[in-house]
């Protein structure tokens, strides 16, 4: 308890490992806090092939051992516990967790978001083998095939534009009568000749034997059961970001992540929020670990301030 580090980065995804290389390296004590493995949701997906630098693509948990190893050669450590809570005023932050209170002068959010689930049964059995949470991560998986998408809100439309391109043909399901999705998806949504519109229906089932090959939806309006014939089902329903435990100490934008431009930089001094934690467009590998790089850069530069007024 009574040891401070320079930089405490809560959250192993590329992020978080991307700020740790770069504090490690630039000489920072630095510790980085991961409840569960390295690589975040990257080590979910068998394959990444958007990462540069990988002519075969890769498998995101051996990408993530890579990055945390990586870090760990600079004198990065890492410390296997979940947070509970954090107290982030003041100038040196206390972040509670299973295995104790750890303290630091700055701390780097990399708590990452996760896809918001449809609540089905078998939902689990069949993620990775036809159901994605990810179009432009697993669009590849179902090329030239019929695949089913799920929503109706900007995601959604995206997702369907960018399926509508890679795959034979792509169904959209969606509970209520109208798109959400703002008006500039909507005409090329319609014309789109291989794209075929579902309303006001949901998913009831999901379908297959080791793998997904079928959905039941049912018409809110009639009742009625109709079973869909695809390899992939993309559920593109939103996203929920980590940030329960920052709620009412950091500025979070409507959907709850927490408000940082490219700086990194939060609401609060000596905090910085890295990856798909925080406000951006694009949610990526690539992204996040830019933003790993950039959180170094400013935390380095709050951490010397801090040092030359004392
Ligand atoms: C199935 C799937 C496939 C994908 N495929 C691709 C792809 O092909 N290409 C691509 O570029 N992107 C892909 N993505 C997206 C990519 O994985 C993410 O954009 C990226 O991992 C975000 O990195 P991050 O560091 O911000 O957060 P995350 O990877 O989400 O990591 C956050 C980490 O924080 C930890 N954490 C959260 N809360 C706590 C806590 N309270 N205490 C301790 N630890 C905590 C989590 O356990 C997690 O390890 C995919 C995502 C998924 C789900």
């Amino acid at each position: 308890m009574d040891k401070i580090h320079d930089v405490l980065i809560l959250g192993g995804g590329p992020g978080g490992y991307t700020a740790a290389l770069y504090c490690a390296r630039a000489g920072l004590d630095t510790l980085v806090v991961e409840k569960l493995s390295a690589g975040g949701q990257m080590a979910l997906t068998q394959q990444i092939d958007n990462y540069p630098g990988f002519e075969e693509g890769i498998d995101g948990f051996t990408l993530g051992e890579r990055m945390r190893q990586g870090a760990e050669r600079f004198g990065a450590r890492t410390l296997l516990a979940e947070a509970h809570s954090a107290e982030l005023t003041g100038p040196v932050k206390k972040i509670h967790t299973s295995e104790g209170t750890l303290q630091a002068r700055a701390v780097i959010l990399a708590t990452g978001a996760g896809a918001r689930p449809l609540g089905l049964e078998r939902e689990d059995e069949f993620t990775g083998r036809g159901l994605y949470y990810c179009a432009a991560c697993d669009g590849m998986a179902c090329r030239g095939k019929t695949v089913v998408v799920v929503g109706g809100g900007n995601t959604a439309a995206a997702d369907a534009l960018l399926l509508s391109r890679l795959c034979e043909k792509v169904i959209l399901v969606h509970r209520r009568g109208t798109l959400k999705a703002t008006k500039i998806y909507h005409e090329p949504l319609f014309k789109a000749p291989n794209l075929e519109f579902h309303w006001n229906s949901q998913v009831t089932a999901l379908l297959g034997e080791g793998r997904l090959s079928g959905v039941e939806i049912r018409q809110n309006e009639t009742g009625k059961i109709t079973r869909l014939d695809c390899a992939g089902i993309f559920v593109s329903i939103g996203r929920s970001p980590a940030t329960e435990l920052f709620r009412g100490q950091l500025e979070l934008d409507e959907g709850g992540y927490i408000q940082a431009d490219e700086t990194t930089r939060t609401s609060l001094p000596g905090v910085f929020a890295v990856g798909d934690v925080r406000t951006k467009a694009v949610r990526q590998v690539v992204t996040a670990v830019g933003d790993g790089a950039a959180a170094s850069h400013f935390a380095e530069e709050y951490l010397a301030g801090l040092d030359a007024s004392h």
